[in-house]
């Protein structure tokens, strides 16, 4: 059991005014793994004037001092990074070796990318008689989720620390405990009091009191599309900067000249990563009419050939969902598939037989699936794939295009300008071509309701960055 009771709150851990607890609960085995406290306003405000307070100096920095701090936590990560992966695969449920590499690897690789971009990242400009300068925006109130828990805070924080801002963080209340890892580690890198300040609790009422701190310079969210509305709503009585970073319903477009065998296989594996909780999981899989029995046939060889197992189960591929809630929402989604008329290939609603404790989902395929359906406009947010068909490649864009999201989309062809030139057609803020891999110094982020930043790489960084003017 892992047990939080204090808030990280200008470089002390103190108590929260909030009175309850939060319940952390392993994906897998549904057992109570930890506990933290359940915030209240008073919490956030206590964060957000200490955050104000510590900005007066750290905004003050220079990258190069800020840039020893990185380092500093770099190390400290580094040697956390077995502890973080266990913590991670037991909220998040993914398979333990899995979650070493990506649920802690990849907040590692966002702090050396960081730590390497602010050698080189111009905070000056000289435009004729002007000279332009960017300063940090101030006090952030990162507000995130829980499918990659750590990945989603450093996604904020490595950004916001690097531009000079300070933050407070409240993670998800789902999968909160690495949070106060990060809280321990920046202890150990020895950030100034109130550069960065941990505090946990529910979204309407602590991310709420953070969203509207007349304090809050900004508010950086990720998470779902309704809640960064509700937060941007919030956020706007008092004209803060809002980047939001939201759901997605992405197309994976097999085009008529693809490796099918090939592109099938790296679409149901991207659908599926993470069981089916990433925001850019491509859960729509676009083929050509005449090629639908073929893929729908080899969509299931694939679904099928993933074993399904406890996180600390080394033959695991793939873990549960992440709660109760979830694998009912998800659950309910498949029924609404099969009521709707979708045929159901593989997978289906109910708990696998061979494990019965889990908040397990079976890797399920959908055939046949028309744009009007439920389970094609919606996020599911599961490992549920929907093959839809098309007629012909403008068919194939319009199928694309047809939602409110703009997250992800991928192409698949055996040429490269072809790809390329649907790619470009495309709106969302990224498109992986023939399966191509995660780039953590690569923009990443959403067109339409899919949000409006972009997080890693040096484009991240302007996100927190105000933008002055001095004429001479
Ligand atoms: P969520 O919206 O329920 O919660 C996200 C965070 O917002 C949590 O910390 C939560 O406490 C907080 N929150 C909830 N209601 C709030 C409110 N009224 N005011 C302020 N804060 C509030 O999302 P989730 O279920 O944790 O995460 C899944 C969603 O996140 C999916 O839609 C997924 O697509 C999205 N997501 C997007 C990205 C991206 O980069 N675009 C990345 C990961 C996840």
């Amino acid at each position: 059991m892992i047990i939080r009771d204090k808030f990280y709150i200008n470089g002390e851990w103190v108590e929260p005014v909030g009175e309850g607890t939060l319940e952390v609960v392993d994906a897998s085995t549904e057992e109570v793994m930890g506990t933290v406290p359940a915030g209240a306003a008073e919490d956030a405000n206590r964060a957000v004037e200490a955050a104000a307070a510590a900005f007066e100096t750290w905004g003050m920095t220079t990258p190069k001092e800020r840039q020893g701090y990185l380092q500093k936590l770099y190390t400290a990560m580094a040697a956390r990074q077995d502890e973080l992966g266990k913590i991670m695969a037991g909220e998040v449920g993914m398979p333990a070796g899995m979650s070493k590499a990506i649920q802690a690897g990849l907040p590692l690789q966002g702090v050396a990318n960081f730590i390497k971009i602010l050698d080189t990242y111009e905070f000056s400009d000289k435009l004729g008689n002007s000279e332009i300068i960017k300063e940090p925006v101030g006090v952030v109130a990162c507000i995130t989720p829980w499918n990659y828990p750590l990945h989603q805070i450093m996604a904020k924080l490595c950004p916001a620390l690097a531009a000079g801002c300070t933050v407070v963080v409240k993670p998800s209340e789902v999968a909160p405990l690495t949070a106060f890892t990060l809280a321990e580690m920046v202890e150990e890198a020895d950030f100034p009091p109130g550069v960065v300040n941990v505090i946990t609790g529910l979204g309407p009422v602590v991310g709420e009191a953070m969203a509207s701190h007349p304090l809050v310079d900004m508010v950086s969210f990720t998470g779902s599309t309704r809640a960064g509305k509700r937060v941007s709503e919030l956020a706007s009585h008092t004209v803060k900067r809002v980047v939001v970073e939201l759901g997605g319903k992405s197309a994976s477009v097999i085009l008529d000249d693809a490796d099918l065998e090939d592109a099938v296989r790296g679409t149901v594996n991207d659908c599926y990563f993470n069981s089916g909780q990433t925001c850019a999981a491509h859960t729509r899989m676009l083929v050509p009419e005449a090629q639908y029995e073929r893929a729908a046939k080899k969509a299931v060889e694939v679904a099928e050939s993933l074993t399904i197992g406890q996180s600390q189960d080394p033959k695991a591929k793939l873990g549960p969902v992440i709660t109760k809630a979830q694998q009912e929402r998800v659950r309910s989604y498949i029924d609404k598939g099969i009521e709707e008329g979708a045929d159901l290939l593989c997978g289906g609603s109910e708990q696998p037989e061979d494990l019965p404790t889990g908040f397990f989902i079976k890797p399920t395929v959908f055939g046949k699936v028309t744009q009007d359906m439920t389970i094609a406009q919606e996020e599911i947010f599961g490992p549920v794939l929907s093959i839809l068909t098309y007629k012909d490649e403008e068919d194939a864009i319009r199928i694309a295009n047809d939602t409110v999201y703009g997250l992800s989309s991928g192409v698949w062809s055996s040429d490269m300008d072809h790809a390329k030139k649907v790619a470009r057609r495309l709106r969302s803020g990224n498109v992986i071509i023939n399966g191509g891999g995660f780039n953590m110094m690569a923009p990443f982020g959403g067109y339409k309701q899919s949000g409006n930043g972009r997080e890693h790489g040096p484009y991240a960084l302007d996100d927190y960055l105000e933008v002055k003017s001095l004429q001479m």
